[in-house]
């Protein structure tokens, strides 16, 4: 689960790391009275979206030379103006993928005197199999061209799970920053915060650029991107409340309620498979025949005729998918009772796309029969190939037509 900044910078306020006073608004109205609020003279306006890149974003609807997701304004009445341009309005950046998202809530914040920015981030690395700092002097709106062009600025510090966040951690990221004593000092302490707060939280990311030394020599976090590891939510009910479905692709909202594994994908093919290697398998071969997958919606190993049900829905309720290919491995679950529940869901959405179904496993006759006895337009598949070329023959033949 994704956060926003302003949620961010108050979880990270009450674990001891210092970020700059600000006020989330949703209105035109609540932004004035947030600067307002704030000592000026000069104030930051911040599009809450859960995407970075928004200070080089532009908005969609205003035009290259207007101001990005992140404004500085010189006065109350300037902050209205742009929160007036942002809300409701749609930014694009390097992260929304060209569609943008919609800015619903601003962040008003106090501008900063910024002597330096740097970058700082820790996650999980899986290589090292441990949580892991990485840290460049190179912070700011850049840091995916300084990875590719000059990953040796970016030094990485795992962090022993056993011994947790020591000294020498923290030296060492002071270290890369080129600070020295007291701030120094302030790096390793805030380091040790944030780590302390990654493992508390169950984070998956704490991406901080940037992490900013001020005029009058404090080290702040000027920008801050969370997220949390969706395994251990329910250790975190407290959590729940800082969700944002209106960032949440709302299909994948509705798959988690019914406990099933939905991933959105470009093409226009809806797969319904089980198990997560069959559904690698299945987008292999439907790139293999040239088309490209919609999504794909796992439904597990014992899934019910219910859940087989929620499943074709969730996939027919995407209006990028033009077919179905539903191909399921009948081991734990028995291929009748997905027959069941595809005729059933086929049935209830009155299905309006080529639908081509391969069963295999345990009693896969009985499912073909109830497929073939439903009065319904379902192409069966023998194998992984032969779904697939009929499931693109088909879709194309509908677009032909
Ligand atoms: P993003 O990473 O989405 O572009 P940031 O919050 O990092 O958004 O803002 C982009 C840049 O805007 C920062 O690198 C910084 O230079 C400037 N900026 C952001 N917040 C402030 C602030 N409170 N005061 C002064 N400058 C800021
Ligand atoms: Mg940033």
């Amino acid at each position: 689960m994704n956060i926003h900044e302003y949620q961010a910078k108050e979880l990270l306020a009450k674990h001891g790391v210092a970020v700059p006073i600000g006020v989330m608004a949703t209105s035109v109205d609540e932004a004035v009275a947030a600067a307002q609020s704030l000592p000026g003279p000069i104030y930051v306006v911040k599009a809450q979206i859960h995407a970075g890149g928004r200070g080089k974003g532009r908005f969609a609807e205003l035009g290259p030379d207007a101001g990005g997701g992140v404004r500085i304004a010189k006065s109350v009445e300037e902050v209205g103006e742009d929160a007036r341009e942002m809300l409701g309005n749609t930014l694009v950046t390097v992260q929304t993928g060209e569609a943008g998202k919609q800015v619903n809530r601003l962040y008003v914040t106090d501008g900063v005197d910024i002597a330096k920015e740097y970058y700082l981030a820790l996650l999980v690395d899986r290589g090292s199999s441990r949580v892991a700092m990485v840290v460049s002097t190179e912070g700011g709106m850049d840091i995916e061209k300084v990875a590719h062009d000059s990953p040796e600025k970016i030094t990485t510090i795992t962090i022993d799970p056993d011994a947790g966040f020591i000294d020498t951690d923290g030296a060492k990221a002071a270290e890369t920053l080129r600070l020295s004593g007291g701030l120094a000092e302030k790096c390793s302490a805030l380091c040790r915060s944030l780590y302390d707060m990654f493992v508390a939280l169950d984070c998956a990311m704490i991406e901080v650029n940037p992490l900013v030394e001020t005029g009058d020599g404090e080290l702040i976090v000027l920008d801050a991107k969370i997220s949390f590891d969706s395994s251990a939510e329910f250790r975190h009910p407290e959590l729940e409340a800082l969700r944002d479905p209106s960032e949440e692709n709302p299909i994948e909202v509705e798959a988690a309620r019914h406990d099933l594994a939905y991933i959105k994908l470009d093409g226009n093919i809806g797969c319904m498979v089980n198990g997560a290697g069959l559904a690698m398998a299945t987008m292999d071969i439907i790139k293999l025949n040239g088309a490209f997958p919609a999504n794909f919606c796992d439904v597990g190993g014992g899934a019910s005729k219910e859940k087989v049900t929620a499943a074709f829905k969730l996939i027919l309720s995407d209006p990028a998918v033009e077919g179905i290919l539903v191909n399921i491995f009948g081991g734990i679950m028995r291929c009748d009772v997905i027959a069941e529940g595809i005729v059933a869901a086929a049935k209830e959405v009155a299905l309006d796309v080529p639908l081509v179904v391969r069963l295999e496993g345990t009693n896969v006759e009985k499912g073909k029969a109830i497929l073939a006895e439903s009065g319904l337009r379902i192409v069966s598949a023998d194998d992984l190939g032969d779904a697939a070329r009929k499931i693109v023959a088909e879709v194309r033949e509908s677009e032909a037509a």
